[in-house]
């Protein structure tokens, strides 16, 4: 028989209600074009006509998908970094729409743009003169570099503080492409107030202190902190990196932005989606006639944040604790108790994993040194890109030949997404 005949025409594949969801997520042309495209290879013989909604479905352009985070690292650049909270969530949907952003509802006027949200952020800060907020941490750099040192003026800072944030990005860099110069002083490990003293001079914009969030320096090594710096008479740009804004005991090497401006920063920066749980955002906090300065810079308007990361920042600072912070301070008894209920309902199920103790990270918010005890689900490494290409997409890390799932990332209410996924791959695993 001529396998073209049995090649179901596409209106009536098209009228399919399992194709129903996909006309709202994909739209009609999207979804149209895949099934033209699944019907092209019913057609060569290569899928079964009954396998067309399943393939068409398939074939539809994918945007970034949510994944249960089972790695153990809280803040994983490769996964986005911060969750948001439910209450970041709510704002940024709620923010999608047209909201008074930049409109004074009362008055009808224009009014300063994001205002609710820097105020809930000077709130949190109250000793910063001012604040401002761009796309990420990198970009409030490059503000601070072109607005205060732009056009030949000079940065000085330590040959110790030459840091790569990561993919190859390095701070020096970013800094010169600014137009600025570096000035660096002191050696990789050692360097003292009176270095940053002998290179002051009125070529000088700002003297910046970057803190090494993803490494350490061990052995004889010594830095100049904050309070001397502060002292020398240039302002002191302190990228703080993590947006701790407070301290937290838990993270005793991490600075946080208010103990920072104490000491005598004129500026701090740092990034919104790292320990302080947010968005991606890069927070400019400190000297009132510096922010302006910042603020009224023509390339402030490029690196001006959307209404929808507004939105999620301030509901991250005014609301309930993150879910960043939930991970970093959970408790791991409960963690291993919750662990051992996920361990039983797979033994139930068939599936045979070990409950193992493994050390959970920071990650790439900071941190370098800092272990978080913690319990993970070992599995066959197998498992690993069965886990990964499911429906819900869990994503472990392998260690010393073993799949680990640490749940201490994956919200508690996910746990049986979790458990249907690990038991979809041990069916296919065998
Ligand atoms: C992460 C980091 C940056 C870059 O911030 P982004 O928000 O990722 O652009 C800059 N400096 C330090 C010290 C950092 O830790």
């Amino acid at each position: 028989m001529d396998p073209r005949r049995n090649v179901p025409r596409t209106d009536v594949v098209l009228a399919d209600p399992r194709l129903a969801p996909a006309f709202v997520h994909s739209g009609r042309a999207a979804v149209k074009a895949a099934v033209v495209q699944t019907l092209d290879r019913v057609r060569s013989g290569e899928l079964e006509p009954d396998e067309v909604i399943d393939a068409a479905l398939a074939a539809l352009p994918a945007g970034p998908r949510p994944v249960l985070n089972a790695t153990g690292v809280v803040l994983h650049t490769n996964l986005g970094r911060a969750a948001l909270s439910p209450a970041a969530r709510e704002a940024v949907l709620a923010a999608t729409g047209h909201t008074d952003v930049e409109l004074d509802l009362t008055t009808g006027r224009r009014a300063k743009r994001g205002r609710t949200a820097l105020a809930a952020l000077h709130q949190a800060i109250p000793t910063a003169g001012d604040v401002h907020v761009v796309n990420n941490g990198a970009a409030a750099l490059v503000l601070a570099a072109t607005a205060l040192a732009g056009g030949g003026r000079e940065i000085i800072v330590s040959r110790g503080e030459m840091v790569e944030i990561g993919d190859g990005f390095r701070l020096p860099d970013l800094l010169e492409s600014t137009g600025a110069r570096l000035r660096e002083v002191g050696t990789t490990n050692r360097t003292s107030p009176a270095d940053y003293e002998r290179a002051i001079g009125p070529s000088t914009g700002f003297i910046l202190k970057v803190h090494p969030s993803n490494f350490v320096v061990r052995g004889f090594t010594s830095a100049a902190a904050v309070p001397e710096l502060a002292a020398l008479g240039p302002p002191v740009v302190a990228d703080i990196g993590s947006g701790l804004l407070h301290p937290d005991p838990l993270l005793p090497d991490e600075p946080d932005a208010a103990t920072t401006l104490a000491e005598g920063a004129s500026l701090v920066i740092a990034s919104g989606d790292k320990l302080l749980g947010g968005p991606q955002a890069g927070l400019l906090l400190g000297d009132a006639a510096l922010i302006e300065r910042l603020r009224r810079h023509p390339l402030a308007r490029a690196l001006r944040v959307d209404k929808l990361t507004l939105a999620a920042l301030q509901a991250t600072i005014t609301g309930p604790a993150t879910p960043t912070w939930q991970a970093l301070h959970c408790d791991p008894e409960t963690l291993r108790a919750r662990t051992a209920r996920v361990q039983a309902v797979l033994t139930a199920a068939g599936v045979e994993s070990d409950l193992v103790e493994s050390p959970a990270v920071v990650g790439g918010g900071g941190a370098p040194e800092l272990t978080l005890p913690s319990w993970s689900l070992s599995l066959p490494p197998a498992y690993g890109a069965l886990l990964r290409t499911a429906p819900v997409p869990v994503v472990g890390r392998v260690e010393r030949g073993r799949l680990l799932l640490d749940l201490r990332c994956v919200p508690a209410e996910s746990d049986q997404a979790l458990i249907e996924t690990v038991v979809l791959a041990a069916s296919q695993a065998g």
